[in-house]
């Protein structure tokens, strides 16, 4: 898809690449790679289409943003992608640019948005953009995971809580991670857990600013 008098996206996606990812010290091919080849304009709603290459999060409606590109590699590759077929799930599908970015790296992600207009739009981007087998989505509240789903090689969380919901750490597989940015609305850190059996070792990635994990009081979202 061309984005009418600018230049070939895929030029855009390798100076974006270079400039804002590589620079900041982001060497992990397979991630690198991903950024170049997912289209994160067709994840963009149309009236912003020309910035989806910028360094910055973008409002995709309903108070949810498409995270800015770093972000997004940066996430990825703290979840060392180490092998294909890696079960990954995913709270906050948002425009489903993450769940694309996984599944270009080979990934089986299983993603879950609490919001009906975002898991549908999303849906459709990923089929239409070729990722639709290796991506399954699902409508409601992600705080409680996917149980029929568990275990997971790898979970990401990419909405902010003040702690990450218990049973999210429950589903990742002992010898698994999990991402997750923890803080409040003024801003968080993204941080990673290693699950070695019953324990989690946490490690500070980086500060960042998502926006707020909404838990459903009455678990009946799904
Ligand atoms: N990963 C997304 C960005 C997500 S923004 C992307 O690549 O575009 C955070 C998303 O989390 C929003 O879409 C928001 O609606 C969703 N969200 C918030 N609380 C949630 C919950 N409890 N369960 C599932 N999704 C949730």
């Amino acid at each position: 898809m061309r984005i009418p008098g600018r230049r070939d996206p895929s030029e855009l996606r390798r100076d974006m690449v270079k400039s804002q990812i590589r620079r900041r010290g982001i060497s992990d091919p397979l991630v690198l790679e991903a950024m170049v080849a997912v289209p994160r304009h067709a994840f963009v709603p149309d009236a912003i289409r020309h910035a989806a290459y910028g360094d910055r999060a973008l409002p995709i409606g309903f108070g949810a943003t498409i995270s800015q590109p770093y972000i997004v590699a940066l996430m990825t590759a703290a979840l060392q992608i180490d092998r294909q077929g890696l079960r990954v799930l995913e709270i906050g599908t948002g425009s489903g640019y993450q769940a694309a970015v996984l599944a270009e790296c080979g990934c089986e992600v299983y993603s879950i948005e609490r919001v009906p207009a975002l898991h549908a739009r999303a849906s459709e981007v990923l089929q239409a953009e070729g990722y639709g087998d290796r991506t399954h989505l699902r409508l409601g509240d992600g705080s409680r995971g996917w149980p029929e789903e568990a275990p997971f090689d790898r979970v990401i969380v990419t909405a902010a809580a003040g702690a990450v919901p218990p049973a999210l750490l429950e589903q990742t597989d002992a010898d698994g991670l999990l991402i997750a940015p923890v803080g409040s609305d003024r801003g968080q850190v993204i941080r990673r857990f290693r699950r070695r059996a019953d324990e989690w070792e946490p490690t500070d990635i980086e500060g960042a600013l998502f926006v707020p994990l909404i838990e459903d009081p009455d678990g009946s979202a799904d």
